[in-house]
């Protein structure tokens, strides 16, 4: 896997606002945000995305994401958290070092949640089902 731009920064090779660190996990804030406070949460070992991240490095992205969700919340004055990840293309992923972003939500926003559409009838079971197949 080649670097990215999130491993210049891990690097201190490129500079951001870096606002928590550890031996295996960084957090910064995003250079375009939703909202001020939009964070990412990256791991320093390389993977793409949800798809190839070891279980373990997932573990401390995640509970880092939940140590910092309610300190953003609190320091960037928001009302709510959104954490959002983007794994793949048609997905969004635009930066391919798995991140996780916690998104600071300020009443009247205005950013719409995604509309739902409801299933053709027995479409649900098949799609459980072929989930369930999976496994
Ligand atoms: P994705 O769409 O891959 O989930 O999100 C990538 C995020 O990385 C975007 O929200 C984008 O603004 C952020 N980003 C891209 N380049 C940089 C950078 O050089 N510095 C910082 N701090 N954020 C970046």
């Amino acid at each position: 896997m080649e670097d990215t731009i999130f491993s210049k920064i891990i690097r201190r090779e490129i500079p951001a606002e870096i606002i928590y660190e550890d031996d295996d996990v960084l957090a910064f804030l995003d250079i375009s945000p939703n909202n001020p406070g939009h964070t990412l949460v990256i791991p320093k070992d390389l993977s793409t995305n949800i798809f190839d991240i070891s279980q373990d490095s997932w573990r401390k992205v995640m509970d880092v994401v939940r140590m910092l969700a309610p300190k953003v919340r609190e320091g960037a004055g928001a009302d709510a958290i959104n954490i959002q990840m983007n794994n793949g293309e048609i997905a969004g992923q635009l930066v391919y070092h798995t991140h996780v972003h916690i998104i600071p939500r300020i009443k009247g926003d205005g950013f719409k949640h995604w509309a739902g559409t409801p299933y053709a009838q027995g479409e649900m079971r098949a799609v459980a089902d072929a989930i369930r197949a999976t496994l």
